[in-house]
């Protein structure tokens, strides 16, 4: 179509980018406000900018006419390229936020075009959901794996079986030695950037380089290959476990290249299935992995625009208290905290179980505002994006939706810690001890949050043990423990 510019944000950086059909100019924008909005990762910026640059060549060495142009905002970048070029119509793929969409789509001139880089369509999914009482992941993925024809063997799953929960998300082994990941040889755009962020003085988090996360497409599928080839035998079992030395276990490192666009889900899915086909990979590993990319990923995705308005007001347990500071500056005696701060610090990741059951753990049983562990997350994570981390954070991991992703809270002491890591035998507490100096901080805070939720929670039936249990305290160990939790929150706060 002459005249037509393709306009491609920072997280589209797709060969696929539906906007791309048949545009004969791209325009990509380096927004300086994107930049300054929050106190990103730096990590995470240079990712971000080295990949528009990488996608850039990319079309360029296919014959593509390509604009990168650096502005105040994008708004401004988009005028720049109008006055230059004059394009008879701009294209751009619908943003992945609702702000977005409605930001961008509502400038005069842009044609927003279908978001083609997911598998569902959430127009779809709602009208699955419609009637449904519960949203249930597991239902929505088996549905994934029939439309889809992943791990079918006709109309049956692989294997004879959907579900392979009891051979995966056992304790990490003995010796462990997870394979070493990918990781990128740094090139002229990596210099070429830092020396612009170091220039621009921005407020920026964690630490700097060598950029460990893959960049161009190149780079991304180098990354899929060895996940496929080293680690997905071993991603099942040890999914959920967590170890003080290995920060990156058997998972695939994957997220930051699927959530920028450089790999397709569908891509991501089929690889491990040809792992299984053809080179034998145990059928457990490769259907966790591939229920986490088309089953988990998807319902996200889907559940972000299913409650889409409902996100930036939601806190069911209405928590008001402040961000823990320690997950800014990681310096505490709890072994397993202490760890996993310091490795998103030092690589801007952690894996699910520590997202989950250490820094989710830790916000909910603080009472933290909802809305402040959100912005934590979005900042420190190099894959961290408003459509991924508003179910994650908000939904799975804070409660803040009250059950409508899950049934109940993901609540838990330092026991489920003791059980799923190495970190509990060398650490001052003790998981098993409520009250004391050695009471391990998560222990003490668990049983608090019960008592303060507790009139909450009694709504949802699978909590109906766990408060039983809170009932059978002694009244001097409960004052003791609401006491401790009160002196814990304002210790992790300094
Ligand atoms: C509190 C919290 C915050 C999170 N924030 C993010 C985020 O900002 N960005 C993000 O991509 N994921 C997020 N997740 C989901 C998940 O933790 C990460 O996708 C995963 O840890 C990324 O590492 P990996 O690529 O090694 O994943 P693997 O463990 O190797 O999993 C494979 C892939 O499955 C997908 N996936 C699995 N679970 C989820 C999920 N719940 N939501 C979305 N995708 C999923 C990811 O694309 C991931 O790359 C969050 C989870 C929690 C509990």
């Amino acid at each position: 179509m002459p005249g037509t510019t393709a306009w491609v944000l920072g997280d589209q950086l797709s060969a696929d980018n539906a906007a791309l059909d048949g545009a004969d100019r791209v325009l990509l924008v380096q927004s300086a406000a994107a930049l300054r909005a929050r106190r990103f990762h730096r990590q995470k910026l240079h990712l971000i900018l080295v990949a528009m640059r990488h996608f850039a060549d990319d079309l360029r060495a296919r014959g593509q006419q390509v604009e990168l142009i650096r502005a105040d905002d994008l708004e401004s970048g988009l005028a720049q390229h109008r006055r230059r070029h004059r394009p008879a119509r701009v294209r751009l793929l619908a943003p992945k936020t609702a702000s977005g969409r409605a930001r961008l789509g509502s400038l005069p001139g842009v044609e927003l075009v279908p978001c083609n880089l997911f598998l569902t369509d959430p127009a779809e999914f709602a009208r699955w959901a419609a009637g449904r009482r519960r949203l249930v992941m597991e239902d929505f993925y088996r549905r994934q794996r029939r439309r889809l024809g992943l791990l079918m063997d006709g109309g049956d799953p692989a294997g004879g079986r959907w579900n392979f929960d009891r051979e995966n998300r056992k304790p990490p082994p003995a010796r462990a030695r997870p394979p070493r990941p990918y990781r990128p040889r740094e090139g002229g755009h990596d210099e070429a950037v830092r020396g612009e962020l170091d220039a621009a003085r921005l407020p920026t988090w964690g630490d700097d380089g060598p950029r460990l996360w893959p960049a161009s497409r190149d780079e991304a599928e180098r990354a899929l290959a060895r996940f496929t080839e080293r680690a997905l035998p071993n991603f099942g079992p040890y999914q959920d476990a967590m170890l003080g030395g290995e920060r990156t276990m058997w998972h695939s490192l994957l997220s930051s290249s699927l959530n920028l666009g450089l790999l397709s889900p569908l891509e991501c899915a089929q690889a491990a299935e040809i792992a299984y086909r053809e080179r034998g990979a145990p059928l457990a590993s490769v259907e966790g992995f591939i229920r986490q990319i088309i089953g988990w990923r998807e319902y996200i995705w889907c559940m972000y625009w299913h409650l889409n308005d409902l996100w930036p007001a939601m806190n069911a347990l209405g928590a008001r208290a402040p961000l823990p500071a320690v997950l800014e500056h990681g310096e505490t005696e709890m072994r397993c905290l202490a760890a996993a701060v310091g490795g998103v610090r030092e690589t801007a990741y952690a894996h699910h179980i520590e997202r989950l059951m250490l820094f989710g753990n830790l916000v909910l049983l603080c009472g933290t505002e909802p809305q402040k562990a959100l912005d934590w997350f979005h900042r420190a994570f190099i894959d961290g994006y408003e459509w991924v981390m508003a179910p994650n954070v908000l939904g799975m991991a804070t409660w803040a939706d009250g059950g409508r992703m899950m049934t109940k809270p993901y609540a838990a002491s330092g026991r489920y810690v003791e059980r799923m890591s190495d970190h509990c035998a060398q650490c001052a507490y003790s998981p098993g001890v409520r009250i004391g100096d050695r009471a391990c901080p998560y222990t003490t805070l668990y049983w608090d949050f019960l008592a303060r939720n507790r009139a909450q929670l009694e709504r949802s039936r699978r909590m109906t043990m766990v408060l039983r249990n809170l009932e059978r305290l002694d009244p001097d160990e409960a004052a003791e423990i609401s006491h401790r939790a009160r002196a814990l929150r304002e210790h992790f706060d300094a």
